[in-house]
């Protein structure tokens, strides 16, 4: 494996940074996730602007333009012959001192893998998966913007391991209002009488990238997504639920703690967006 580290292309054993980089000390910097399917990157404009958004709300000067880092993913991909998999994009604040202060670094660090991805098995796919709801709320934008996609995941990560304990594979999130969330990697659905709804971009979330492409492809097959705030109480009384996510793609949930959601199977809508996310995939389109 070849990774790409600060504008060469390097044998993955040569892929280090020191242990002064502020994203090791204080998970200093931005990443994007990022798909490549059939040798295009998926939705790659918005995965930089995201990037750089991010970079820029924690003072980061990213040392590239968004050109050369769209050639250097591409760049990366092709040195992997990887044309259907995944793109890690790491931006850290580099190498400083055992200070805070981001400003005694000297120059970010900036990394990209490219490799596979497989984060539920196929079977999730066609049966929908079991989540739980975390205890753990979801750092509020009050702390540090969840739209922000930091380095800073342990949120998310205490959630993750409360799913782990639970023996399912996600937990549902909520925010300091006892507000629906995301879940700890991907964004959530429901669908109720014919429509969607997701929590809107101030309920403490990523305002993901499948998010997006699913609120348009949902719009072009004539169902309406409304973006409101969701209470627990929705998602057990839904129709259907699902996750979003660059990593996740679709999958239906189809179990919240000890409710069934529907009749506990993957829902009409899910499998209809389903189907058209990978048809929209082939399609190479951007939004
Ligand atoms: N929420 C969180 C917390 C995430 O980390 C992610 C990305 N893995 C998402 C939602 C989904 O965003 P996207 O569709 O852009 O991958």
């Amino acid at each position: 494996m070849r990774v790409w580290l600060n504008g060469k292309l390097v044998d993955r054993s040569q892929a280090k940074l020191t242990v002064f980089d502020h994203g090791t000390l204080y998970g200093d910097g931005v990443f994007e996730g990022i798909r490549a399917y059939g040798g295009k990157v998926f939705q790659c404009p918005a995965h930089i602007e995201r990037l750089f958004a991010s970079a820029k709300y924690i003072r980061l000067a990213i040392p590239y333009t968004k050109q050369e880092l769209t050639q250097a993913v591409g760049d990366t991909l092709e040195a992997n012959g990887v044309t259907d998999g995944y793109v890690r994009l790491v931006v850290t604040r580099g190498e400083g001192t055992l200070g805070l202060s981001p400003f005694k670094c000297t120059s970010p660090s900036v990394f990209i893998i490219a490799d596979q991805i497989a984060l539920y098995p196929d079977e999730m796919y066609e049966d929908g998966m079991a989540v739980i709801i975390a205890k753990t709320i979801r750092t509020s934008a009050r702390m540090l913007r969840p739209s922000v996609k930091s380095l800073n995941y342990l949120n998310n990560i205490l959630a993750k391991i409360e799913a782990v304990d639970a023996g399912v594979a996600e937990a549902i999130m909520l925010n300091e209002q006892g507000n629906v969330a995301e879940c700890t990697g991907d964004n959530i659905f429901i669908a109720a009488g014919g429509k969607l709804v997701t929590p809107p971009l101030t309920a403490d979330i990523l305002g993901g990238i499948t998010r997006r492409v699913v609120i348009e492809l949902a719009r072009r097959l004539g169902i309406e997504t409304i973006e409101r705030d969701i209470r627990p109480a929705d998602i057990y009384a839904a129709d259907e639920c699902f996750l979003t996510g660059t990593a996740a793609e679709v999958i239906a949930v189809t179990k919240v703690g000890d409710r069934l959601i529907g009749d506990g199977a993957v829902g009409p809508i899910t499998r209809k967006l389903l189907d058209s996310f990978r048809a929209f995939i082939r399609s190479g389109e951007d939004l």
